[in-house]
């Protein structure tokens, strides 16, 4: 079989470079579509072609696991087996036969931002065509994608990384009287996807990770999820919950599934049905609204956000001009302002101090939005003394516990990373700032929502990742993330815990026991 030649190293190569991708399709056609896709790219690796059937994948794969590669991809056409989906889109592999592909997530998102349709997915492998009864059977039983070659081949990589991408020619919708169309459209996915090994190849590598502690979900976090799935445990779907319970897409999306309904504003709730306030807490005239309209609410405002709004209204009955340092148009920020509206101020800069004018200037106290970044917000406080001596803080500090210890936590392992990934979403307040903290200290780092965020570009020659994760994120992410980083060379995890946590805050009355 000529286009097993040449080996992917070969006699001459340099010894002292790294071992490369082997990089096998299975079938002429699948190899020539990636050729062409690798074609112009600075020295794309070698495709291998291994041949049709089990048969020549067994032996294709004894003789390639003696061979010098660093890391192995398969890439070839396969037969859909799940009814959504359509010739042309791509499977990562999760599980390859016995093998599994935990890097798939990662090379899943880089395919998905190179615009091509791609699911993640189970691949087996049969010594046979698929038909329409076993093709059921097969889907029942978790597999995506069948092919005739991938396990074989997958078990050559003998521990190093190996990821499977199969384009998808025929499905239960488009069996294989279609495949002509079909394989032509998994032909072009495929040469798309090329450039893509390429990529995934040179983010391999041996690294560690280096997990910032205390990380992840915080107190407030946590009472708000508890008090949404007490409330659909009790009450049953639909549960009204006003904005996003916490800035997080995992978790809104997990409470979507079992119940819950987000809404904007309280006119999206039906008269008299139960509303969960979010953990960012609202302003009092969002509670008149809604006890105007009869509405049952369940307030998970974080404890932390309510003492600063008891803050404020303290601030102002005393006849004081509040300060509120913040970001504008931040929920907590809105809902705090409403507390006291004609005392309250927004200031987000020191310039904002330098304008701003009180009623009286001996009479100004400030207040924090409870997720800024500790330094920013001590700059901004700092030109509020500067200008008003007498200025009055909030009697304990309002950026919260959680806020600064994972800022103290991610500044800790950033300092000793090439790259650091904060798990949250983009509309994390605290999470951005995790971000902002590790940048301020020199270290790139990446907001991610999940292991598909995770860019292959940013890990070529990176050997040490910090890891965080902000207030609103799950534990979960951050399992996730670390098992796809795995799937890419081996990786050391090293905890780095600057403290530890221990608060916890009760429930409201109407879901306690
Ligand atoms: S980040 Fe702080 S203020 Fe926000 S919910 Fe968590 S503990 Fe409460």
């Amino acid at each position: 079989m000529r286009d097993t030649i040449p080996r992917p190293r070969d006699a001459g190569a340099d010894a002292s470079e790294p071992d490369p991708l082997l990089l096998l399709a299975p079938l002429r056609i699948e190899a020539r579509a990636l050729r062409r896709g690798l074609r112009g790219l600075p020295d794309p690796p070698a495709v291998i072609r291994t041949g049709y059937g089990t048969t020549r994948a067994v032996q294709q794969a004894g003789r390639l696991s003696h061979d010098p590669f660093g890391q192995l991809m398969i890439m070839g056409v396969g037969g859909g087996l799940s009814t959504d989906l359509s010739p042309g889109d791509l499977v990562a592999g999760t599980e390859v036969g016995v093998v599994t592909c935990t890097s798939a997530p990662i090379l899943a998102g880089e395919l998905r931002r190179a615009g091509l349709p791609v699911r993640t997915g189970r691949i087996t492998t049969v010594d046979h065509l698929v038909r329409r009864a076993e093709r059921a059977k097969l889907a029942a039983d978790g597999w995506l994608v069948a092919d005739m070659e991938s396990a074989p081949l997958a078990a050559a990589a003998a521990g190093r990384p190996v990821a499977v991408i199969r384009a998808v020619s025929d499905t239960p919708h488009h069996p294989l009287a279609g495949i002509v169309s079909g394989g032509l459209a998994a032909l072009r996915s495929l040469r798309a996807a090329a450039p893509v090994a390429q990529r995934w190849a040179a983010a391999c590598g041996t690294r560690q990770v280096l997990l910032a502690g205390p990380r992840s979900f915080c107190a407030g976090v946590e009472r708000a999820i508890e008090i949404v799935e007490r409330v659909l445990e009790r009450q049953g779907q639909p549960v009204y919950v006003r904005k996003q319970i916490v800035h997080n897409t995992r978790v809104v999306g997990d409470l979507e599934s079992r119940g819950a309904v987000f809404v904007d504003e309280l006119d999206q709730v039906p008269d008299g049905a139960t509303v969960v306030f979010s953990a960012h807490g609202v302003s009092p005239v969002v509670r008149e609204e809604a006890a105007r309209r009869g509405l049952a609410v369940i307030d998970a405002t974080c404890p932390l956000v309510s003492k600063v709004h008891a803050e404020a209204r303290r601030f102002a009955a005393d006849g004081y001009t509040v300060a509120l340092i913040g970001h504008a148009g931040h929920e907590e920020v809105e809902g705090t302002l409403g507390e006291a509206p004609d005392s309250t101020v927004l200031v987000q800069t020191a310039a904002d101090v330098a304008a701003l004018r009180p009623r009286d200037g001996e009479r100004v106290a400030f207040l924090m939005q409870t997720t800024l970044s500790v330094d920013e917000a001590a700059e901004v406080a700092g030109a509020l003394r500067e200008r008003f001596p007498a200025v009055r803080a909030p009697g304990s500090d309002d950026i919260c516990y959680a806020t600064t210890n994972r800022q103290a936590a991610v500044r800790a392992v950033a300092a000793e990373s090439d790259l650091v990934l904060v798990a949250g979403s983009a509309n994390s307040s605290n999470s951005v700032r995790l971000v902002e903290t590790c940048e301020r200290a020199g270290t790139p780092a990446h907001l991610i929502d999940g292991a598909s965020d995770i860019q292959l570009g940013w890990l070529a020659g990176v050997s040490t990742i910090g890891l965080t994760a902000g207030a609103s994120a799950p534990p979960a992410v951050v399992e996730e993330i670390i098992s796809a980083l795995s799937g890419l060379g081996p990786l050391a995890v090293t905890e780095k815990v600057t403290t530890t946590e221990s608060i916890r805050f009760g429930l409201p009355k109407e879901v306690r026991q």
